[in-house]
């Protein structure tokens, strides 16, 4: 692992390093739920991690923020401007909906772009699973977001058999030439699995049952899905290593721990843009005439 210096203050890993799934000899099963790999080895994180990622998790946002405004001003300057998306796959009560709340707080809701995707509804089942991802892709200058994605279409399909194995079994390089032709066009991909323990699950599922306000949340189907719980690993473990890719690599985040799943995914979008490295543009107008201009008037 390669520690930055980052000023006077906490050294920080490129977390990329340690949640990107090598699909040789990765297995989803050995990830430990509860884990937070890649969190600083110093005194002063390990007295109290909660607080500290908390901390940081502030800082991030505000840099994201930042990020997402140059993104924008890029995009205006010219259409063919970068764009990024981060794809969020969980298992029910995974957390994806705490992370978008976290982790985009400091952004302008103007420059984000959040989709969740349910079940097909009777147009998008007319066409290929990958029309409707294509519609709902953020245009140049915002941050996407999707709440599940195309990998339903070989997570929740395959477990259910909602189309038949030869169908499914292609969409591995269905997605792979996909997701390569959105990389090639200047659209950065960060894919990124929460993952959860079927303990921290009961755990959250019961949390919303025992709470009226969070009654909606509850979906008793979501407890029929839970007893497949082995056949939606299955599932994932095989996205995970037939998809990812260097153009697109998956990420898996340790996700039972909300404050490390925040600080987590933060981090790995911080690394993403500053990789992408949007710039503000050049004015297109004499900064010093415009001046005496608006002075004059
Ligand atoms: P939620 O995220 O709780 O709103 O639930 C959305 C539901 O839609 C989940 O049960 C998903 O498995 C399901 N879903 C998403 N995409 C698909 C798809 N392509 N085919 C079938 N079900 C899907
Ligand atoms: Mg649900």
């Amino acid at each position: 692992m390669r520690w930055v210096a980052r000023g006077k203050g906490t050294a920080m890993a490129d977390l990329r390093t340690v949640l990107a799934v090598r699909p040789e000899g990765f297995r989803l099963a050995e990830v430990d739920p509860r884990g937070t790999p890649g969190l600083p080895d110093d005194k002063v994180v390990r007295k109290d991690p909660k607080t500290w990622a908390g901390e940081q998790l502030t800082a991030i946002t505000a840099e994201l923020g930042a990020y997402q405004e140059k993104l924008y001003a890029a995009a205006k300057a010219d259409a063919d401007g970068k764009r990024v998306l981060l794809v969020l796959q969980a298992m029910d009560c995974g957390g994806k909906d705490g992370t978008v709340r976290n982790v985009f707080h400091g952004v302008s809701p103007a420059g984000v772009r959040v989709t969740s995707f349910g079940p097909p509804d009777d147009e998008e089942r007319r066409h290929d699973f990958l029309w409707r991802i294509r519609r709902a892709l953020p245009p140049a200058g915002y941050l996407g977001v999707f709440n599940r994605s195309h990998y339903e279409d070989v997570l929740v399909v395959r477990v259910h058999d909602l189309v038949p194995p030869e169908v499914w079994s292609r969409r591995y390089d269905e997605i792979n030439a996909f997701e390569a032709e959105l990389a090639a066009g200047g659209l950065t991909l960060l894919k990124v699995m929460l993952h959860i323990s079927p303990a921290e699950q009961k755990e959250r599922l019961l949390a919303r049952l025992d709470d009226p306000t969070k009654h909606w949340k509850y979906n008793p189907g979501d407890v029929d899905e839970r007893a497949r719980w082995d056949d939606y690993q299955q599932a994932y473990q095989d996205a995970l290593v037939k998809c990812s890719t260097d153009a697109a690599p998956w990420y898996v985040v340790p996700a039972d721990r909300k404050w490390y799943r925040n600080w987590a995914v933060a981090s790995l979008l911080r690394a993403t843009l500053a990789e992408v490295d949007p710039r503000y543009p050049e004015p297109d107008f004499d900064v010093a005439a415009e001046r005496r201009r608006v002075q004059a008037g």
